[in-house]
């Protein structure tokens, strides 16, 4: 299928959005972006990348999107980074930060870095830097997890590498650490017209259902995340339990694998456990997973949640709101600034609440239809893929200029 342009998100969002974006962008007329990440596939930079990168094209900004080069070794050594900067207790010796260092070293003499801004995603190409200390062009690094709690060995290590940049970007004002460099805030968005998110037919959704054995014959709970500790799927079965002990509901945990996670196996023999062969627990593996289908299980649930422990923002709340979804969201990261407690979903802060919440959710529909009615016009206000190009175009407006504080860009 072809992929939406610029023109077709005018239905959308209003046509006065559209033109703020391309007068805006006739200013940057020839400039360049290089987005690095880890992934290409899999969690949520590569889902906003896969749209970002042609809709700037499209507004006449180039950009291209390099994905470093990795083995398992250095996923495991990301993974332990990633783990410890969200709060997990772990020892980093020099052995393993210098294997750290000869990576992005490696990686750094396979790409070029010609692009007037250079962004880079998250800490494991963080340290390219490290080799463009004297450049003619800006870098930034984009930030997508929660640094509300980091280990401070590991922080130690990487800050400096940070403050190198010109800036960076945080989802959370939340997670903005202290730095000598200015910060910005983007939230991360969805595209509502990407097979993510548009809209699906009944039929469809029903043959995707059936096609899985899930039977539609009561409430479908879901959560849709990767098998990782931080999205904490043991935490949804226990609130699933609890609640199924007076509410009839079926739970549909659905997950994929990102190319640069070692983890999902082992947490896969946790949530099996705890599921304990239960006929009302359906839990799915992909690899990858369709979007379409991942939008027909979002759009059959009853209720969707999100019981992050960690959470950088978690696109699966504004993909779940947008479809106008009563959600249930852990009050981590970047949950609270799309769920607002009681209007536009419920916010719990333990397994009994999110239990709770299911009851509650599943017992009032009225009032679940309300918040779901409410989280779409949060979603369509704050969190689409139209906001996020309008970031980017100001970014680079802004650097021409920089001023030597926090800027949060509107
Ligand atoms: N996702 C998916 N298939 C899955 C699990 C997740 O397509 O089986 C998508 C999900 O719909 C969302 C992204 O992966 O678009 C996850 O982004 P999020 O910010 O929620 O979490 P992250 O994985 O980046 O921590």
């Amino acid at each position: 299928m072809k992929e939406p342009t610029l023109f077709d998100y005018r239905d959308v969002v209003g046509p006065g959005i559209i033109e703020e974006l391309t007068i805006l962008a006739s200013y940057l007329a020839g400039r360049s972006i290089k987005m690095v990440s880890s992934t290409k596939v899999g969690g949520g930079v590569a889902e906003i990348l896969h749209r970002i990168v042609p809709l700037l094209n499209e507004l006449g900004i180039e950009t291209t999107w390099d994905v470093i080069k990795r083995d398992e070794a250095f996923f495991t050594i990301t993974k332990r980074f990633h783990n410890a900067l969200q709060g997990y207790k772990d020892h980093f010796n020099k052995a393993l930060l210098d294997a750290y260092m000869a990576y992005n070293e490696k990686n750094n003499a396979e790409l070029d870095f010609d692009e007037d801004l250079i962004v880079i995603h998250d800490p494991q190409p963080l340290a390219l830097i490290n080799w463009h200390q004297k450049r003619n062009n800006k870098w930034v690094w984009r930030c997508h997890i929660d640094l509300s709690h980091p280990h401070s060995h590991l922080w130690r290590f990487l800050k400096p590498f940070v403050e190198k940049y010109d800036a960076a970007i945080f989802s959370s004002p939340l997670f903005s650490p202290e730095l000598t460099i200015p910060q910005y805030r983007f939230h991360p968005t969805i595209d509502p017209l990407a097979d993510k998110n548009k809209e699906l037919d009944a039929a469809y959704i029903d043959s995707v259902l059936m096609h899985y054995g899930i039977p539609r014959d009561k409430p479908i709970v879901t959560q849709i995340s990767r098998y990782d500790p931080w999205k904490d799927p043991v935490g949804v079965i226990q609130a699933f339990k609890m609640a199924r002990k007076y509410v009839d509901c079926r739970l549909l945990l659905v997950g994929d694998k990102a190319t640069d996670d070692p983890e999902t196996e082992s947490m896969l023999k946790l949530v099996r456990a705890e599921a304990r062969d239960d006929p009302d627990i359906h839990i799915l593996l992909f690899n990858p997973s369709k979007a379409t289908e991942i939008n027909a299980f979002q759009r059959a649930s009853n209720i969707v949640m999100q019981k992050s422990l960690r959470e950088g923002f978690a696109l699966t709340v504004s993909e779940a709101l947008w479809k106008r979804r009563p959600m249930i969201g852990s009050a981590a990261g970047g949950i609270p600034a799309q769920i607002i407690d009681g209007y536009t979903g419920l916010l719990v802060h333990s397994t009994e609440g999110a239990g709770l919440g299911i009851r509650w959710l599943i017992n009032q529909p009225d009032f679940a239809q309300q918040l779901g009615e409410n989280g779409h016009q949060r979603v369509k206000a704050n969190f689409l893929i139209t906001k996020h190009l309008k970031r980017y175009l100001l970014l680079l407006l802004s650097l021409d200029n920089q001023r030597k504080h926090t800027i949060f860009l509107s």
